[in-house]
């Protein structure tokens, strides 16, 4: 990506260090990350390296001991939790590893919840035809495989129009071929929309779909490299 345009995300110096009582731990230790506007970036590492950590402060849902962190003008260090909160609803869309769906409501009616706090939602039955499950909206959880509940995930996640799409492990609970799927979806939502995605992934050979991939270790982010050329989630294989 070409560094003659601002980045979306800056952050310098990050530290996170957290607390058990007698025990620390280190989970960044000064980590400085450019993030630009409609990329997609892959966070690679194996478990325990700080990936989730990193995630959940570009997505607000923490804020580090020590460092500077902003996403555009809105600053994300900041101990101003309804700052953060705003931050989150009007910006950020996330996809986790478990889908999290309410069991008791069909795919419709979850985005739907989620579509009712945003301030410019697309409509769920929109959400969901992007993620190929036009044909699903009145089905429950229980109803749907795990690869269609994590698009449905997906769905409510992209309802409200995010500029930012974080996905922790977004394939972690999956099979290969449905993992595929998935990741199909997220590709499709960032060359689509332009929807900046950051996704986490211990898995090396997901890293060939990003346009560039930010490798991390015990805290620290140890090779950066960018893809010449991005392989379609079709292509991977693992
Ligand atoms: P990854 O996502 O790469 O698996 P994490 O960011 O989840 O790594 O964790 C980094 C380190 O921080 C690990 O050693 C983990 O045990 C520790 N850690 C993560 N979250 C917490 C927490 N809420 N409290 C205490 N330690 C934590």
């Amino acid at each position: 990506m070409s560094d003659a345009r601002p980045p979306v995300f800056r952050a310098r110096g990050i530290e996170k260090v957290y607390r058990m009582g007698e025990v620390e731990v280190r989970a960044l230790r000064g980590v400085d990350v450019d993030l630009y506007e409609g990329e997609l970036v892959v966070l690679l590492g194996p478990s325990g390296s700080g990936k989730s950590t990193l995630l959940n402060i570009l997505g607000g849902l923490d804020a580090p001991s020590a460092g500077t962190v902003s996403w555009r003008d809105h600053d994300l260090a900041t101990r101003d939790d309804r700052l953060l909160t705003r931050y989150r609803r009007d910006h950020v869309g996330f996809v986790f590893q478990f889908y999290n769906l309410v069991p008791s409501l069909t795919a419709r009616e979850n985005v739907a919840l989620a579509a009712e706090i945003s301030e410019h939602p697309l409509r769920p039955e929109e959400a969901l035809e992007r993620v190929g499950l036009g044909d699903r909206l009145d089905h429950f959880p229980a109803q749907l495989s795990g690869g269609e509940q994590q698009r449905v995930a997906i769905a409510r996640a992209v309802v409200k129009r995010p500029d930012v799409l974080l996905c922790d492990e977004p394939t972690g609970a999956l099979d290969a071929a449905t993992g595929r799927l998935v990741l199909e979806v997220l590709d499709r939502v960032n060359r689509e929309v332009g929807t900046t995605t950051v996704l986490i992934t211990h898995n090396a050979s997901i890293a060939d779909m990003a346009d560039r991939v930010i490798a991390l270790s015990d805290g620290r982010i140890v090779r950066e490299r960018v893809n010449a050329t991005k392989k379609r989630p079709a292509e991977l294989s693992w």
